[in-house]
């Protein structure tokens, strides 16, 4: 049992996501938004926070996180939540490249396992319950006319929310128009006893699959993690995933390459990036 107000180390086993750790003393990023950082000192000034006994200690100490960019997230607040009967737990409040704010541990953040919103990577899925997603205020590209309904175009799928207050009932991704409509919908239904997108279904539907397929159009999905080797000619299929290579391997054709590609993500990450008609 952890201490009171206390942050709990990250273990070198706990490691995950896309990170090269370089010999940076600050962190930087490029203009493509990829941030590079030394991720071992990260989790070292991370665990020195466990030797804080004060909350107020705690959370004077965790400042030094504060506005930082960790993959496409860059904190804006950390606070502790301290739930009954669980152990009290640093939460950073951040803004995702694409808009959103995202609250999570702020240890997911330090140790890799946590680099967006959940518009770019699938979200971890074991710890996804501990992860809100909050819609952009802002219109950008990514919302729609469809209250809670989102287009993660980097993923080519749709991302459903329905919060009410503070308080997130709904969080799902969907792999077609409907489907997150009928999410939405019943979602609506269930919370309200009615929905509005009865009304509008057939309009609403019909805008939501024009915009995926305007967005389709130009930007062709490309299938991530793979790649043609002049010298050897033939397909190779990478996944990263909780700092090792847990795929490296070569195939003939590039079909085979994608489809050992989207198996390897679904098998490690819960789910694929995409959705699997795309891994073509
Ligand atoms: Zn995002």
């Amino acid at each position: 049992m952890m201490p009171d107000g206390k942050a709990s180390p990250i273990l070198n086993s706990e490691i995950s996501g896309c990170i090269r750790p370089i010999e940076i003393t600050e962190p930087f990023s490029l203009p493509n938004g990829t941030c590079y950082r030394d991720i071992e000192e990260d989790i070292r000034k991370f665990n020195a926070l466990s030797l804080q006994t004060t909350v107020a200690g705690l959370l004077h100490e965790s400042a030094l996180f504060l506005f930082r960019q960790f993959g496409w997230l860059t904190i804006q607040e950390i606070y502790l939540s301290r739930n009954p009967g669980k152990t009290p737990e640093l939460i950073a409040k951040s803004r995702c490249r694409c808009g959103n704010i995202v609250t999570a541990p702020l240890r997911m953040l330090v140790d890799g396992s946590l680099n967006d919103c959940g518009c770019t990577t699938p979200l971890p899925k074991q710890e996804a319950n501990k992860i809100i997603v909050y819609q952009s205020e802002r219109p950008i590209r990514w919302t729609t006319t469809v209250d809670g309904i989102q287009w993660f175009g980097s993923r080519y799928i749709w991302f459903v929310t329905l919060t009410v207050g503070q308080r997130c009932f709904v969080r799902k991704y969907a792999d077609t128009a409907k489907e997150a409509l009928e999410i939405r919908r019943d979602a609506e239904r269930q919370y309200f006893g009615r929905s509005i997108i009865d009304q509008y279904y057939e309009i609403m539907l019909a805008e939501l699959e024009e915009l995926e397929q305007i967005y389709v159009r130009r930007h062709p999905p490309e299938v991530p993690g793979i790649s043609w080797d002049k010298t050897e000619k033939r397909w190779i299929a990478r996944l990263w995933y909780r700092g090792k290579w847990i795929l490296n391997k070569s195939f003939k054709t590039r079909k085979e390459a994608a489809k050992a590609r989207y198996e390897a993500e679904v098998r490690y990450l819960g789910e694929s990036t995409m959705p699997e008609r795309y891994y073509v």
